[in-house]
This record gives structure tokens, sequence and C-alpha cells, in this order.
């Protein structure tokens, strides 16, 4: 690995060969060569401006949506957790939010402060920034129609603001300005009454853990529902409810949601994705598209 000049004077913490298993919700992934956590926004600019030219760089979140492959990632993982999470009231109805607040906290402000419409972010166990990547929804709420501004930087440091017209936004799919990242946001949300949308929020996570195995080791949906139909309803048309490969396996609960029930080795999960792809197109006809990212080098042994 190429030396950084002048990361004496970063104040963030690295580490190097760092396991992502320790990062991601399925608890799987070889290791990072380089994993950062900044302290604030300027310790960000000054490790990014100081990274080789060529370096591969990618955010984290929780890795609530992240498949890591076993080999894990050559190139420098930034992860916002404990970082950037501020969390403010900049006028009326608005807030402020750093990447690194999580989805949860960013609901229950909302609560404390008489606001609606973000209700849906409770159930999101991820961090802003990584909603803001995959325009994370839930129950009828998605993150990007909230966004008045977002804020981003990219490898040389430099901040930028942005608005949504600025990207292609769709359904978990956000695309544009791919050499920068989201370092915090600027939201809309309406004024009501934080006792019913604590109501409401809990109404969502009842729901929620009735209908999806939470608890477990997952990272929610693995596919993107087709127009018109549901990934789960054609998974489980194809008799795969409860199939495993080593210890990966779709939840009988929810078809959508591939387990780790032990042990489970990132290629079991993906091997799983690749054989659930592959029945539904024959059985049903249809192409899954997956929800969840995928990341590491590919191991060619
Ligand atoms: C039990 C469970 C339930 C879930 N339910 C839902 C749900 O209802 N709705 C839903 O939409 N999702 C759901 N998810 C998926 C996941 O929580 C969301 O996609 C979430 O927004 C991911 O956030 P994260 O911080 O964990 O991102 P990560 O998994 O860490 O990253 C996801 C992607 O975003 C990129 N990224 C992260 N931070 C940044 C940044 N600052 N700038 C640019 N790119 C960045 C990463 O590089 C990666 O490509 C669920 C997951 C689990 C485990």
């Amino acid at each position: 690995m190429m030396a950084v000049s002048s990361l004496r004077i970063c104040k963030g913490k690295q580490l190097f060969d760092e396991p992502l298993s320790k990062h991601t919700s399925w608890r799987v992934g070889g290791p990072a060569d380089r994993f950062y956590t900044p302290t604030d926004i300027e310790d960000l600019a000054l490790f990014l401006s100081d990274l080789p030219l060529d370096e591969n760089i990618i955010f984290l979140g929780l890795g609530s949506n992240l498949l890591v492959r076993d080999k894990g990632f050559r190139g420098t993982v930034i992860s916002l957790k404990g970082s950037l999470s501020q969390l403010e009231l900049i006028e009326d109805n608005s807030l402020t939010v750093g990447a690194g607040a999580s989805c949860a906290k960013l609901a229950r402000f909302c609560q404390r402060n008489n606001l609606t419409g973000g209700e849906f972010f409770a159930g999101i166990p991820g961090l802003l920034g990584g909603a803001l990547a995959m325009n994370a929804g839930a129950f009828g709420g998605e993150t990007w129609p909230l966004v008045k501004f977002v804020y981003t930087i990219n490898r040389q440091g430099k901040t930028f603001k942005r608005t949504a017209e600025d990207y292609e936004i769709a359904y978990r799919s956000v695309t544009g300005h791919s050499d920068e990242w989201f370092v915090s946001a600027d939201f809309q949300f309406e004024s009501g009454d934080g006792e019913q949308a604590a109501l409401r929020v809990k109404a969502l996570l009842d729901k929620r853990s009735q209908t999806q195995p939470t608890g477990l080791l997952s990272c929610g949906s693995v596919f993107k529902n087709p127009h018109n139909d549901y990934a789960a309803r054609l998974i489980e048309a194809s008799n795969l409810k409860g199939y495993s490969i080593g210890n990966a396996e779709v939840s009988a609960k929810h078809a959508n949601f591939i387990i780790n029930t032990g042990k489970a080795k990132a290629s079991d999960i993906e091997s799983l994705i690749n054989y659930i792809q592959k029945k539904v197109k024959q059985e049903q006809g249809i192409d899954l598209c997956t929800e969840v990212k995928i990341i590491g080098e590919i191991d060619n042994d």
C-alpha cells in the first residue's frame, strides 16, 4: 500500500486489514486494506485529498445493504459510524442532518420536534448517507422526496451543494455524481403531532416484526421488487423459501430476505443470490435485480 504523506495530521481513526464482517449486518466480508473514521468534515477532506489518486474508495454506513466478498476490499473504506452525526433544526420544519446520523435517530428527532413525514426512517437500520445513496424507503415513504439539499465531497476534499435535480432518482436507485459522497442533507418535513407520529412509528415497527425476520442476520430485502410485482412472491412461487447454500438461507418468514444462520461465507450468500435469480428466471420468466450492493475482490480460486 502507498504511504499517505500527511496522515500524521489527520485526526480520525485509521485501521489496516480491518475485517468488514465487523461492519456489515450479514456479518460477512473479508478485510479492507485501509479503514478510516473521520473526526469531522475538515478531517475527512484532508484525509481524502491525501489518498493516492488511483485508490479505490467506498463510503460505509452500517453495512445494512452491503455484501462484501470474502477476499475483502482492495482500497480504503470510509466509515461514518460515530462521525458526521449532527442533527439540527435550521428553520421552519427543516433539519440539517449529517450523513453519519442514524435513520432511527432522525425519526426520533422528528417526533420530539413535532415534525411528520419521516416516520418510515424508524424502520431503516442504516445511516443517513446510506439512505441517500439507496433512496431508502418503507411503507410508502422515501428519502429523496424530503430532501431540499445534499452536501457532497469528492476525492480532492472539495464540497458541493446539490439538489434532487442533479441526480436520477428512482426506486432504491440514485445515479449521478458517482465521484462524490454524501456528507449531509437538509430535509423539509411538515409540522404535525409528535405523539401521533410516535403511534404511527409503533404501528409500522409492529407490522415489520410480524412480516419480516427482524433480529436475524440479514440485509433486508435482497432484490428490488419488479414493476407491479413483489420479489418475495416470485421467490416463494419458485419454491425457494427455506432453501439454503452453506449457512445462507432464504427466510421462511419473508422470501426476499437471506439469513446468515451461523457462519455463512459471503460466497454462500452470493451463490444463493445467483441461484435465486436463475430459478426465478426459469420458472417465472422475470429477471430479479439486486437491491443489495455487492463489493470486493472476486475469488478466482
Ligand atoms: C432488517 C433490515 C431491514 C431493512 N429494511 C429496509 C427498508 O424497509 N427499506 C429500505 O430502503 N432499506 C431497508 N434495509 C436496507 C438498508 O438498511 C438501507 O438500504 C439503508 O439505507 C442502508 O444504509 P447503511 O448506512 O447501512 O448503508 P451501507 O449498507 O453501509 O451502504 C449502502 C450503499 O450506500 C453507499 N453509501 C453509504 N454511505 C454513503 C455516503 N455517505 N455517500 C455515498 N454513498 C454511501 C455504500 O457505499 C453502499 O453502496 C433493511 C436492512 C435490514 C438489515
